[in-house]
């Protein structure tokens, strides 16, 4: 379905729980984080009776991110069902990889083949420092088992923090050269008062600039499954490398994208705190007519760009964690 600014939507973030067995610096405070009761989130049921309507309104893609989405109960169970709508032509799945060791052959099973696995740092004590948790190597155990189960490709992001890992870019770039998988750094957004500051801030040609010092990094063509990901590969390397500027190089002109919040809440972008509640229609079993048009009226109604740059900074008031990325 196309919205008012002629973008046709495809592609549907679902946030499965709030919850997370990770603390990062940059998506959920270490104390006081407010988490939603659990007659607050969506059921599986509900989760797969609002994609299954919004299939119908064209999602293609969907996207099941948290929080962790490996933390909620029955979660192999939901994401197979997922993985067997009609209509949806693939399922992907964002993680932090603390429990994927245990679930990667399950998750391969469901059908699903790409993978997004989170890590900032390549250092253990580091890896403490921006997540709080001491969880580097059950998410190494778990990136190097998804390999064995037959993901690929593996993609690794990395949010860019300077004076935090951005010392590592090339560490990271060696990991894809020498192994197949994607590594994908991510501009610093302000999101749910985050603390983020310019100083912290790094673009992705600053990335792009330090990647050179160390060879040739070539653009690769891209395919419709890239998203905003501009990516490169340098001869002779298994992986290859993405940036995403979903600041300096804002790509809202071909977002394609809805979020839909683990208390059903659709979203028509990450950084507009506009949100159409579904849960409540859905529970007082207000009917698929009632809901579809809610859906429609989010996409007709989807903020044309995140004025982030206009505007300054505007930070989007919810938690990363409770939107899904
Ligand atoms: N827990 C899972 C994980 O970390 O992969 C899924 C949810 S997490 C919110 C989804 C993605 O959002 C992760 O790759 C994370 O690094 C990224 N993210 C969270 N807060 C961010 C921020 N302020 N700026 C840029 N990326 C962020
Ligand atoms: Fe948890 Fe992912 Fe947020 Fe880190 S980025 S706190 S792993 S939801």
């Amino acid at each position: 379905m196309l919205d008012k600014n002629h973008r046709t939507i495809s592609y549907l973030r679902l946030s499965v729980t709030d919850r997370c067995n990770l603390r990062c610096i940059y998506c959920m405070p270490e104390e006081g984080v407010q988490f939603l009761p659990h007659s607050d989130i969506l059921t599986y049921e509900e989760m797969l009776h609002l994609v299954r309507l919004s299939v119908q309104r064209g999602i293609r893609k969907v996207r099941v991110t948290g929080g962790e989405p490996l933390v909620r109960k029955g979660f192999t169970g939901f994401l197979d069902i997922l993985c067997r709508i009609e209509g949806l032509e693939e399922v992907a799945l964002t993680t932090n990889g603390v429990l994927l060791k245990q679930y990667a052959a399950d998750i391969r099973n469901c059908g699903i083949c790409r993978i997004n696995v989170s890590l900032d740092s390549l250092r253990p004590e580091r890896f403490f420092h921006i997540t709080g948790k001491d969880s580097f190597n059950q998410v190494r155990e778990g990136i190097e088992e998804a390999e064995r189960v037959g993901f690929d490709p593996i993609k690794i992001n990395v949010v860019a923090m300077k004076g935090v890992n951005d010392d590592e870019i090339l560490d990271f770039a060696k990991l894809a050269v020498n192994n197949p998988y994607h590594i994908r750094f991510i501009e610093l957004m302000p999101v749910g008062g985050n603390g983020w500051n310019p100083d912290k801030f790094m673009s992705t040609d600053e990335i792009y600039q330090r990647l050179q010092s160390m060879g040739n990094w070539v653009p690769v063509k891209s395919n419709p499954y890239d998203g905003p990901a501009q990516r490169f590969k340098m001869e002779g390397s298994q992986g290859e490398i993405g940036l995403i500027g979903a600041l300096s190089h804002h790509f809202c002109a071909v977002c394609n994208r809805l979020r839909l919040t683990a208390e059903g809440s659709l979203r028509g972008c990450l950084f507009s705190d506009e949100e159409t509640d579904l849960k409540t229609p859905l529970r007082e079993g207000k009917g698929d007519e009632a809901l579809l048009r809610l859906i429609d009226w989010t996409i007709e109604n989807k903020p044309k760009d995140h004025g982030l740059l206009s505007q300054g900074p505007r930070k989007c008031v919810r938690q990363m964690h409770s939107i899904g990325g």
